[in-house]
């Protein structure tokens, strides 16, 4: 894969918004946010939306569709389930990995994650992997050793030739759908710790060219000041990116 430096703005809509949301929310976004070539956008709308979404949008090739989750495995009994190449199929060209909701909810812990990762990768589709500290943790001291153990699991079981695929972001536990948003200053550590961990297996290269994406909280009032935190490279957004309006001003943030 070419590397591609443009920061991402990433929309994570969770259980929220199923075809007919999905079109009437890209009524108002299409309008709202023209397309710009220094920034890369991209929706998760939950799977079941993927066509409708991809449909709506298909005078918008700025615009790309991820799946939020794909099973470990390549297709299988697994009831409820869907892979990254049906993903793939359907149109998505990404896909989240490790979410706090999945880790928290679905028991999807670090090795289950380094597999899905592996799917990802082996399918074609461009993996977000999301990691970040609990309160506890953080105020335990432990947040480079949670970031280290989250990002090492997926490098150490990820060939060496997809570690410069990888799109991460750091996600905060206690800033998701909390209100509560990392300080760019807090990012800006958190996104260096990222870094460090990739870069001790990865090489620094790879590490240097890394996207780290902070996710937590992110809104139109607060965009400009973590976009300018060193190390961050675009962001995952949750409860704002259901709302047209607010996405929009977000996407179409001032660049450095
Ligand atoms: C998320 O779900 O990835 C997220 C960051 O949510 P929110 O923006 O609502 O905190």
């Amino acid at each position: 894969m070419t590397h591609d430096s443009r920061p991402v703005f990433a929309a994570n809509w969770k259980m929220f918004k199923g075809p007919r949301a999905t079109r009437e929310f890209l009524d108002e976004f299409l309008v709202r946010y023209q397309p710009a070539v220094d920034r890369r956008v991209v929706f998760f709308p939950p799977s079941i939306s993927v066509e409708a979404f991809l449909f709506a949008a298909s005078a918008r090739p700025d615009i790309t569709v991820g799946v939020q989750d794909v099973h470990a495995e390549g297709e299988g009994a697994h009831t409820g389930a869907i892979s990254a190449s049906m993903a793939v199929e359907a149109g998505a060209s990404w896909s989240l990995a490790g979410h706090s909701e999945r880790r928290r909810e679905f028991g999807d812990d670090d090795a289950l994650v380094a597999r899905k990762v592996r799917q990802i990768l082996q399918s074609g589709l461009a993996p977000i992997v999301c990691v970040g500290e609990t309160l506890e943790e953080r105020e335990a001291g432990d947040l480079t050793g949670v970031l280290a153990r989250q990002v090492g699991a997926v490098l150490a079981a990820v060939e060496t030739a997809g570690h410069a695929d990888l799109t991460w972001a750091y996600e905060p536990v206690w800033a998701i759908g909390t209100g509560r948003t990392a300080s760019p200053d807090d990012a800006a550590e958190a996104h260096q710790i990222v870094r460090s961990a990739i870069a001790t297996r990865a090489g620094d290269v790879t590490a240097e060219q890394a996207a780290i994406l902070y996710g937590g909280s992110v809104k139109p009032n607060n965009i400009d000041s973590l976009m300018e935190a060193p190390g961050v490279n675009g962001v995952l957004v949750g409860g704002a990116s259901l709302h047209a309006g607010d996405f929009a001003a977000i996407c179409g943030c001032r660049l450095g």
